[in-house]
């Protein structure tokens, strides 16, 4: 089974924009924050908007309080208006594509013109153009009610901005052969012409679609009726848990796609649902294969691999002869921290990575019993180290526990910041710099009192390669780490600013390899371990390209690039 999930998948832009508009509002708007009508037809979201105390409010009362939003969708202007009366502050997340769908309507109903609106009576983006059509607006669904419309002298046909690009060409047609003289304004969003247009080209190298979204958002309605148009089983759902794995079983190529307002981490989960179904189909090594990686990855044990992997490289690039406490210190460190942060830090996987939420739900006890074991274990090989290794591994070791953990009393609540993981990007750095400094620092050390430029090359050079490990996963995880309001680094830069300075950190990285090897200021190593920044970067591109699904196998391939560190410098010690 092949799945392919559609570039074009989940939130659009406007859609985007009023989220995150929203969950910025508490902090820079009047509260108490409520929106105008629900954001986004995703139960969910809506549970956790309330959870922040951002209510719904769908009848404009007399009188209100605080801000309330105005949703992506728009409203007519005596809403508008009226919201303003009954006392709210308003902020206006109405998609600049949908103004400009109003404007083009308002310019010409004050000229005399009728506006056709060919689009859903109920959706409220067509109720708030509606409303600045004046006395002369119409709303038509169908061919057979645009028959029954008067003859205008003056007219405009607009489309809501969601509607079926097929249907709005026979509205052309039409017009073009009873009404020549209307004018036509294709406002069909082109993020929307573009989701259809792939659903179209998908349908023909599928054996079923799955469509992902609420089942009253219209735009998804659409997608799942071009799917069944083209002839293809088409399963329309809101949750992994709707899936048809039994009729699905039999599909040799799966697609994906989603509405408008589907969030990316209810796509990812279905993806992961049939990516587990695609390996218990296989024959039983395959199987078993993917049930060690997926055990390896949920338990960190992987993770915790790479640790040592990436140690082990650093040692030889230092030509320290004596590697292996040193990683196993890495890999008891790793595998300790890693478990106890996915213990304490399972709310953002709730949405981001459900399996290992659950997994981390139900063994509790026993992981944390294995997070304290290898913890214990790490300190006391540093301790037969030397005393420095053995404080400097305790004193990361408490900020690493303590990274979840609210240090700030509570009458200073009104510090923002009263976790360590409260701070913007932290968990990205500190994670880099622990990973550094065990990998390399304390390597280094057991044989010298000082820190040398080797080892500071080094440090750098591990650091920067797990920086961007780090970042990377936060990057797949943006949606549902915005939505529990975590600011990761990806997030406060945007994607794509995030994607190029990685990249950034990798040419520098590999930059760091070459000249330091050419220089002897590290071992000849150097060169062989520049396949590893060249190996993620394939991987991000690949991703970037949507080449590479979120899923374990990328996840377990971007891990696995610690692997090829340790395993590059096997063959380089050995031959
Ligand atoms: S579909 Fe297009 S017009 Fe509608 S909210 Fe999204 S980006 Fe804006």
């Amino acid at each position: 089974m092949k799945i392919l999930i559609a570039k074009t998948a989940g939130f659009c832009m406007g859609v985007r924009r009023a989220v995150e508009m929203v969950l910025d509002a508490p902090n820079k708007h009047e509260n108490p924050i409520s929106t105008y009508g629900p954001l986004i037809h995703n139960p969910q979201v809506l549970n956790l908007l309330e959870q922040k105390g951002i209510s719904v409010i769908n009848e404009i009362p007399d009188h209100g309080s605080g801000t309330i939003l105005i949703r992506a969708h728009g409203v007519p202007p005596n809403a508008r208006d009226n919201l303003e009366k009954a006392g709210f502050k308003i902020i206006d997340a109405t998609c600049p594509r949908v103004i400009k769908v109003q404007t083009i309507i308002h310019k010409h109903a004050e000229q005399g013109y009728a506006s056709i609106i060919i689009g859903d009576k109920d959706h409220p983006e067509v109720a708030g153009l509606l409303g600045y059509a004046g006395e002369k607006g119409y709303v038509v669904d169908n061919l057979i009610d645009l028959d029954f419309l008067p003859a205008f002298d003056r007219a405009i046909i607009v489309a809501q901005t969601t509607q079926n690009t097929l249907f709005f060409e026979k509205v052309k047609n039409w017009a073009g052969r009873k009404f020549p003289h209307y004018k036509i304004f294709d406002t069909i969003c082109d993020s929307t012409a573009k989701r259809q247009a792939e659903v179209h080209s998908m349908a023909d190298s599928v054996d079923a679609l799955i469509v992902v979204g609420g089942q009253n958002s219209g735009n998804t309605q659409r997608l799942a009726e071009i799917a069944r148009q083209a002839g293809k089983p088409t399963y329309h759902i809101e949750a992994e848990s709707e899936l048809d794995l039994k009729a699905l079983s039999s599909a040799r190529y799966i697609g994906i796609t989603a509405g408008a307002s589907t969030p990316n981490w209810i796509t990812k989960r279905i993806y992961r649902t049939l990516e587990t179904l695609h390996f218990t189909k296989r024959q039983s090594w395959y199987r078993f294969i993917f049930t060690i990686q997926r055990a390896f990855l949920l338990t960190n044990i992987y993770v915790s691999i790479g640790a040592g992997c990436l140690c082990y490289a650093c040692t030889k690039l230092l030509g320290i002869t004596d590697y292996f406490p040193h990683v196993l210190i890495s890999m008891l460190y790793v595998q300790s921290m890693h478990i106890f942060n996915n213990l304490t830090g399972t709310k953002a996987d709730r949405y981001n990575d459900p399996d290992r939420a659950s997994f981390y739900n139900k063994n509790k006890v026993l992981l944390a019993l294995l997070a304290f074991i290898a913890g214990g274990a790490g300190l006391m090989t540093a301790y037969t180290i030397g005393l420095v290794p053995f404080l400097i591994l305790f004193a990361m070791s408490i900020m690493g526990l303590s990274y979840n953990l609210t240090l700030v009393p509570k009458r200073f609540a009104r510090l923002r910041y009263r976790r360590i993981r409260d701070m913007p990007g932290s968990k990205t750095v500190l994670i880099a710099m622990a990973w550094g400094i065990v990998t390399s620092v304390l390597p280094s050390l057991s044989v010298s009192k000082s820190i040398p430029l080797s080892t500071a090359l080094v440090l750098s050079w591990s650091l920067s390669f797990v920086f961007v490990r780090s970042a990377f996963f936060d990057i797949l995880d943006m949606q549902g780490d915005r939505i529990v309001g975590k600011e990761t680094i990806p997030i406060l830069l945007g994607e794509e600013r995030a994607l190029r300075l990685l990249k950034s950190i990798l040419i520098i990285n590999l930059g760091i390899l070459l000249l330091s090897s050419s220089f002897h200021l590290i071992s000849s190593l150097g060169f062989a371990l520049t396949i590893c920044p060249i190996f993620l970067f394939v991987a991000l591109s690949a991703h970037e390209r949507s080449y590479m699904l979120p899923g374990f196998r990328l996840e377990f391939l971007v891990e696995t690039h610690f692997v090829l560190a340790g395993v590059i410098t096997l063959a380089w010690s050995l031959f």
